[in-house]
């Protein structure tokens, strides 16, 4: 599994064909796993949660794998999330699968090839796959769009707009929980849960309330009623065949945006296009053409080339 997620990460041209055709053939026996969507500021639990979560389903005989979407990784010079030493215990599991997040780059691509590995992971029999990623950015929205169920974990008293709160965060989340509620920190995880819970209800276009709860994992009950609450989601969208209808939708958005990726690097490498644009780029910026001419100008050079693209 691990080297096959390795060819379809690798960015030679030669091993594209390769890696095609093992999806190609792998694609009849993918999409029989759970997927569960995790995310949360940085420190709000998410490695520690998934430790404990992750080995409590290896204990009751689940095999796991763990992706991470993580585009900034860069930054560090490494993947932070999934990141084995994170989860000493979980990696050690036999029936555990921990991958980092790909290389950084766009998110598109990350997004990609993490969509292609979870293909991977549940052809090789993994029956429940969390994706990880970061609280910040661009990155939930892809990960929202990959998963059947979407957990957001909270801190309490961190301040909402930190949290994402006003980035329509809410609106994503089918399951939230505040995290590290134990101690001195149980009943301000207990207050935001309420809180939460109330803002909830403000939230508009949502068909369902996502359940809010909170868990530390210092209480192993709480761990077991957070993964209780995900399968009675989980129970809940395959019986009304709202799981089916996601992804039919994730399917078809995610065909549509490999299409306007390729159709954008088609129309690039158009000759016409290519010649042309330098001279209209620098047209538009010494204002001799408005951004309407240029493009009418382009569109009209693409036709009078009776170009297919045009
Ligand atoms: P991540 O950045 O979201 O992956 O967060 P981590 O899992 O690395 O956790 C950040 C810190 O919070 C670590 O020091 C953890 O030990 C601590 N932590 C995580 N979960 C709990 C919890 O349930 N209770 C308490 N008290 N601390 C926790």
């Amino acid at each position: 599994l691990a080297r096959a997620i390795t060819l379809i990460e690798s960015g030679r041209p030669d091993d594209g064909p390769i890696a095609r055709d093992l999806l190609g053939r792998l694609l009849p026996r993918s999409g029989r796993a759970f997927r569960l969507g995790i995310t949360g500021v940085p420190g709000v639990g998410k490695s520690t949660l998934i430790e404990h979560l992750g080995l409590l389903l290896c204990e009751r005989g689940h095999k796991l794998a763990v992706l991470a979407v993580d585009p900034s990784s860069h930054v560090s010079g490494g993947s932070v999330l999934g990141d084995k030493t994170r989860m000493e215990e979980l990696a050690r599991h036999p029936n555990s699968f921990i991958r980092p997040s790909p290389a950084a780059g766009a998110l598109g691509g990350v997004a990609r090839k993490s969509r292609e590995t979870l293909l991977l992971c549940e052809a090789a029999g993994y029956d429940v796959v969390f994706v990880e990623t970061v609280g910040v950015g661009q990155s939930e929205v892809t990960v929202h769009s990959m998963v059947d169920c979407f957990l957001v974990l909270m801190l309490a008293g961190a301040g909402d707009e930190l949290q994402g709160i006003k980035k329509g965060i809410l609106e994503l989340a089918d399951i939230l929980a505040v995290t590290k509620a134990d101690g001195d920190n149980a009943l301000r995880a207990e207050t935001a849960r309420r809180e939460l819970a109330n803002a909830l209800h403000y939230v508009a276009d949502r068909g369902q309330i996502a359940p809010v709860t909170t868990v530390s994992v210092r209480r192993a009950e709480t761990v077991a009623a957070l993964w209780a609450a995900v399968e009675t989601f989980r129970d809940e969208a395959q019986s009304s065949g709202r799981l089916a209808a996601r992804r039919r939708e994730q399917s078809e958005r995610w065909f549509e945006q490999l299409l306007a990726e390729e159709a954008g690097r088609l129309f690039f490498a158009n000759p016409v296009v290519a010649g042309s644009l330098p001279e209209l780029r620098e047209a538009v910026s010494a204002m001799k053409m408005t951004h309407a001419e240029a493009i009418l100008e382009l569109r009209r050079r693409i036709g009078a080339e009776k170009n297919e693209i045009g």
